[in-house]
């Protein structure tokens, strides 16, 4: 089975009815793995900036950070690269910024600390914007989102640093801004987002964890944390209906965009991309590869019909089994 996705690698991911569904990677650390993918994928979809940040025994500067995000930036060009602004706390700890909470998934995380600590983020907004200089495919992401006022200091500290930088000789332009959309209450102010960016990332594996209110990383909950969850499905369906709606782009990055059966789900429910770790590449690109777009809608319609994880598990499995996807 591996040699016949193996050579389905260079074939596009497009439903057998014609539907193309970009697929990307997400990214962390260096690039030279994934950069080999560049004529199979449709650019990085999540580049999580704070894992170069966990093996440094400081705050990367800018010179270094600059580095950092031009090799990414260049590997990929012309795709665009996806870099989310540092997304620590909750389990995400950095040995020289330590974080010590009762409640870390719900305390001090991601955008909330970046704007308590605005001379970090500007470091990494100045980094980003210098590394992009005569490239044209940097598009910044901002997670742990829950206010549009998080928005718009972050906005204004980019802005600022797009300023700064073109006093100092560096003119570079504004990159396209998105906001992930991870927290639950973000599901309920789409449009007051969608007035604020240009895109949309879905962040799947910690919107199933608040909406279930089941720690991601706890394996004595383990067992109820499932993105099948019926809720889940139907604040997902319910997302993908309201982003088109509003004509945001809206991609998906969580784990669930590379399972098969979590693909096909995000395909059928119209999400515009999937972005995965590549190792999830192959089996992804199979399954859209064998289901037509109509078909995924079927499964998240037959899904939709279910009152249970365990049921919702039961269906998908029997009817990848049907595909040859099993
Ligand atoms: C997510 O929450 O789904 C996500 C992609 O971000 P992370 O896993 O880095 O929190
Ligand atoms: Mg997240």
């Amino acid at each position: 089975l591996m040699e016949v996705l193996e050579h389905e690698q260079d074939l596009p991911s497009r439903t057998p009815d014609g539907h193309d569904m970009p697929l990307m990677v997400n990214t962390g650390l260096a690039v030279d793995t994934v950069a080999s993918l560049k004529s199979r994928i449709g650019g990085v979809g999540l580049y999580r900036t704070e894992v170069p940040f966990m093996i440094t025994e400081r705050f990367p500067g800018e010179q270094e950070q600059t580095r950092l995000y031009r090799d990414q930036l260049e590997s990929f060009d012309p795709l665009p690269v996806v870099m989310r602004t540092l997304d620590i706390g909750g389990d995400k700890d950095l040995p020289y910024f330590p974080i010590e909470e009762a409640n870390p998934f719900l305390g001090w995380r991601g955008i909330r600390v970046t704007l308590d600590h605005p001379e970090v983020l500007m470091v990494q907004l100045r980094a980003m914007l210098r590394a992009s200089q005569g490239l044209d495919n940097l598009q910044v992401l901002l997670p742990m989102v829950t206010n549009v006022e998080e928005v718009d200091d972050a906005l204004r500290l980019l802005d600022r640093a797009i300023l700064e930088l073109g006093e100092e000789g560096v003119p570079v332009n504004r990159p396209p801004v998105g906001v992930m959309l991870e927290v639950p209450a973000t599901l309920y102010q789409l449009d007051a987002l969608a007035c604020r960016v240009d895109f949309f990332s879905v962040g799947s594996n910690d919107l199933t964890q608040y909406l279930l209110a089941v720690d991601r990383n706890n394996p004595r909950v383990a067992d109820l944390y499932d993105a099948c969850h019926p809720a889940v499905l139907s604040a997902m369906t319910r997302l993908a209906e309201d982003t088109r709606r509003l004509d945001m782009p809206t991609s998906v990055c969580g784990e669930m965009a590379g399972d098969p059966a979590g693909a096909l789900l995000l395909m059928g429910m119209g999400f515009d991309a999937l972005s995965m770790n590549a190792p999830s590449l192959p089996r992804v690109r199979a399954a859209i590869r064998r289901v037509s777009l109509d078909g995924a809608r079927e499964l998240v319609t037959e899904t939709l019909r279910l009152d249970s994880p365990a049921e919702v598990r039961r269906h998908l499995a029997e009817r990848l089994r049907g595909w040859d996807l099993g």
